[in-house]
């Protein structure tokens, strides 16, 4: 299909979104078209929408929001080990809160990195 260009990778795995359309019966005697997209490779389907455009930039927005909520997450956790990084100072813990705060900082630059490709 011609705008399938516009559409952003899967959020959730990367695949390419398509663009499916079917026609709906909404009110008695008024015909209409339904349009959603969907991941070819995991079937995430962003919500149906009455045109093409407007499901093209529901699925592109659900990308942004559901990545904003991950890393909005991943922060929080993050400051949470920095926090009791500082509260195992000089204990035997140290080093696993150590090893906690480096791999939020990994998984949060993989997300990070995500997003731009
Ligand atoms: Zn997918």
């Amino acid at each position: 299909m011609k705008h399938n260009e516009q559409l952003k990778p899967c959020p959730f795995c990367g695949g390419k979104g398509e663009i499916y359309q079917a026609p709906i019966n909404f009110r008695l005697g008024i015909e209409d078209e339904v349009y959603w997209v969907q991941c070819r490779n995991c079937f995430a389907k962003a919500g149906n929408s009455y045109s093409e455009e407007k499901a093209i930039s529901g699925w592109n927005r659900r990308k942004k929001r559901e990545m904003d909520k991950v890393e909005e997450q991943l922060e929080a956790e993050r400051s949470k080990a920095i926090i009791r990084l500082g509260e195992s100072k000089g204990t035997a813990y140290e080093y696993s809160e150590r090893c906690t705060l480096d791999a939020y900082e990994k998984v949060i630059e993989i997300v990070k990195g995500g997003r731009n490709e």
